[in-house]
């Protein structure tokens, strides 16, 4: 029996671990958490999860929550300048082909860490360092690391040609709301940009109460362009300070949104969260003191801006596609070149994703603007265009050439 040690208890590591065990391999996953603290702890993410990611956890029957789950069922998108004082320049709606789901990320890795240890794999509950990482590597056949922005994850090296950026682009803020009205018509990530300001995203979602019971909420997530005026949750311990914040925020960019809000109140003591990615990619494998290899997983590798809503999807993706070639490898070894070949498999989707995102984090060029503008009066266009965040190579050419979002715009007939 193969073995493959995994360190980090989330998205990419444990649906791989599940994945693997659920074949045969004898894994072992080191999580800083025990599902406890992970259930118990501070939020995460807006983690939505669209149509092909959730297929990659549905196929290794790890979607526990989707019937109580609120259907995400289309994306809203609001221009909505300063001063324009709940007047969108810019709207436009349409559903997704097939829904997306966000499952709080507490609940969801607290429990498939409790379903990996009932299904008889080895947890070590304890933050690894590169020495428990040297020794896992000499117990066992292919070790990763999928610690997203954990510390660990600066053992692999920075590739600067695929890291345009040097610091973060957007001050985050997040917070999850029960007792919110529902969005009028179809469920959807409401999506308010503000130029040179940032963007707002309402999104429903599943969480957990505090007696362990299921319930839908609301995701806020605020992404501030740095010293704009979004970016006012700095120092903010307070969570109903948080909130205020927020709501204040809502009522004056996305009063659509805000309308529904007004009342709600967070779903539990660690509802609020605020932080900063740096955008990232690193070199795939990186070498143990003892000379012995690792390869990286999920955010380790790739660190997105949440901008796009894209890294546990990604990260779900990439699991899906290591397990497959960690079976077709066969008794081989797991070499370097294996595990390069590996992470550049992964990459060729990858880059799309990396590319739309580091777009998104700029002002919006004209011809993005021109297919948003026409988007609002083609329902073809608006529906192409929403549907491509289950897919991200299907912004491009466009989103990079003038002249292809040009064809893209002739493409769709007005309504
Ligand atoms: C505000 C915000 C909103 C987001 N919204 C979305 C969204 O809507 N859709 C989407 O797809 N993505 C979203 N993302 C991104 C998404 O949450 C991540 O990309 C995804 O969780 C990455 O999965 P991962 O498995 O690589 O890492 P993680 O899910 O971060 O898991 C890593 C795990 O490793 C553990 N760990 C770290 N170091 C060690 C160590 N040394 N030893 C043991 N364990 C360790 C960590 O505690 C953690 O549990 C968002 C992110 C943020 C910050």
């Amino acid at each position: 029996m193969r073995s493959v040690a995994i360190i980090g208890a989330g998205q990419a590591g444990l649906q791989l671990a599940l994945g693997l065990q659920s074949q045969g391999y004898r894994v072992t996953v080191v999580s800083d958490r025990s599902a406890e603290q992970l259930e118990t702890g501070r939020i995460m993410s807006t983690q939505a999860l669209f149509h092909d990611a959730c297929a990659t956890e549905r196929a290794q029957g790890l979607d526990f929550w989707s019937s109580q789950c609120p259907p995400i069922e289309g994306i809203a998108v609001n221009v909505s300048p300063p001063g324009a004082r709940g007047q969108p320049a810019l709207s436009f709606a349409a559903r997704l082909d097939q829904p997306a789901y966000s499952v709080d990320q507490r609940l969801k890795f607290g429990a498939w860490l409790r379903e990996f240890e009932r299904r008889g794999g080895a947890v070590l509950i304890e933050q690894a360092d590169i020495q428990r990482t040297d020794l896992l590597s000499a117990e066992h056949d292919l070790t990763l690391i999928a610690s997203g922005k954990g510390d660990l994850g600066r053992l692999f090296e920075n590739d600067p040609q695929r890291s345009p950026f040097h610091a973060p682009q957007r001050h985050l803020a997040l917070a999850y709301l029960k007792s919110a009205r529902p969005r009028a018509g179809h469920s959807a990530v409401s999506f308010t940009l503000i130029p040179g300001a940032g963007e707002i995203f309402v999104l429903p979602g599943l969480t957990r109460t505090a007696q362990g019971h299921t319930q839908p909420y609301e995701n806020v997530l605020i992404e501030a362009v740095p010293g704009g005026s979004l970016d006012v949750f700095g120092g903010v311990r307070e969570p109903q300070e948080h909130l205020r914040l927020m709501l204040e925020l809502l009522r004056e960019y996305c009063p659509w949104d805000y309308d529904r809000l007004k009342d709600a109140e967070l779903t539990d003591e660690q509802a609020t969260l605020s932080g900063k990615v740096t955008p990232q990619v690193r070199r795939p494998v990186a070498r143990l003191p003892s000379g012995r290899c690792v390869l990286g997983l999920g955010d380790t590798l790739v660190i997105n801006d949440p901008i796009t809503g894209q890294g546990a999807g990604s990260a779900a993706k990439a699991a899906a596609l290591y397990q497959e070639r960690i079976i077709w490898r066969g008794q081989q070894p797991f070499d370097r070149v294996w595990m390069e070949q590996t992470f550049e498999e992964y990459w060729s989707y990858a880059r799309y994703v990396t590319r739309w995102t580091n777009a998104m984090l700029g002002p919006p060029p004209p011809h993005i603007l021109a297919v948003l503008n026409a988007a609002q009066s083609r329902p073809g266009l608006a529906h192409a265009f929403v549907n491509a965040f289950n897919h991200p190579p299907q912004f491009f050419p466009w989103l990079e050439h003038p002249s292809e979002a040009e064809r893209l715009i002739e493409q769709h007939q007005v309504a």
